[in-house]
């Protein structure tokens, strides 16, 4: 079991939210803090397939 109860990500983006997700399958408790109010990814279409590559 792990000694940490709780942890704040700083930063709602996809590596906050995939560290928090990793953190709540380990029973953790986590708050995200994001500083926009709205998400926003910039890089839209993570995984992309480009036409004869
Ligand atoms: C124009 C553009 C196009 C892209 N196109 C692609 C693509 O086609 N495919 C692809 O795979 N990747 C693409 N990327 C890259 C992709 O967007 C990034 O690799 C990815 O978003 C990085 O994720 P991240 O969680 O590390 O950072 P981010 O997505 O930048 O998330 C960081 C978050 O932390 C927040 N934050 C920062 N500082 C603070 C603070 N002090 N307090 C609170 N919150 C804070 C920010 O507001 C942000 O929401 C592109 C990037 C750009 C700029």
């Amino acid at each position: 079991m792990s000694a940490v109860k709780k942890v704040l990500v700083v930063g709602g983006g996809i590596g906050g939210q995939a560290v928090a997700i990793a953190f709540a399958k380990k029973g953790v408790s986590v708050e995200i803090a994001e500083r926009l109010e709205e998400y926003n990814v910039y890089g839209v279409g993570i995984i992309q397939i480009v036409k004869d590559v």
